[in-house]
């Protein structure tokens, strides 16, 4: 990308300052995360997109069904390398059937151009496809059933990298309590397929701690240079 274009891309993020600093930390010896895939993502592998969409909109394995606006299903090219993963619809996100919009959703178009990609580009998933009230966290038992759904998509998508952004998706798809602190800035694998994951912070906690978009850069710097050597 375009040494200057970068540059305002960062004063966009207030990063303008770190843009000029070393690279990013090597990678650190990948974690041994390797949940079995569930029975019913195996059961149901081989759907192609707009069967899986069918499905998840048809869906009633959890509470959620009842109380949600719409499916958000999921955005962006279907055949990305990337795949940006959070944990669940806010109500803005519920309204428009997208992920990622409203402010969160700009300041990560932010973060993916300062690395060089547009939002066309990459996927963009929740854990969860319907919102959970409330803006509460997913419970255990409702990330479990819908994860499914997500490995289906990366099934679909075979993506070189995840990025898991904010502790519940990481948490989530690492099967770990493990802190968001302890998971930056390392190499894990996705269960089966193993994807190569990086964790980074969600935008929602970024706009509301702007003092950690530094380490919210480090993390993009580190996804980059993971995804330039798978
Ligand atoms: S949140 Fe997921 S598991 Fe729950 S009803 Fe919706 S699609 Fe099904």
């Amino acid at each position: 990308m375009n040494p200057a274009l970068r540059q305002d891309y960062l004063s966009a993020l207030g990063l303008q300052s770190w843009a000029v600093r070393g690279e990013a930390r090597s990678a650190a010896p990948a974690t041994t995360l390797e949940p079995a895939m569930p029975e019913t993502a195996a059961r149901e592998a081989g759907a192609d997109w707009a069967t899986l969409r069918e499905r998840v909109a048809a869906c009633t394995r959890c509470a959620l069904c009842a109380t949600r606006t719409q499916t958000v299903f999921g955005v962006g090219n279907p055949q990305a390398e990337w795949l940006v993963v959070g944990e669940a619809p806010g109500a803005e996100e519920d309204r428009q059937g997208e992920p990622f919009v409203g402010r969160a959703g700009q300041l990560l178009n932010s973060m993916l151009r300062a690395i060089g990609l547009t939002r066309e580009q990459v996927y963009i998933a929740n854990i969860l496809k319907f919102r959970p009230p409330g803006n509460r966290d997913p419970s255990p038992t409702e990330a479990a059933e819908c994860l499914p759904y997500l490995e289906q998509q990366i099934a679909l998508l075979k993506p070189k990298i995840m990025l898991a952004v904010g502790r519940i998706a990481a948490q989530n798809l690492l099967r770990t309590e493990v802190t968001l602190g302890r998971l930056r800035l390392q190499l894990h694998h996705f269960g089966h397929s193993r994807v190569p994951l990086v964790v980074t912070y969600h935008p929602a906690y970024l706009l509301r701690t702007p003092g950690d978009k530094r380490k919210a850069w480090e993390d993009l710097k580190f996804a980059r240079e993971v995804c330039a050597r798978v």
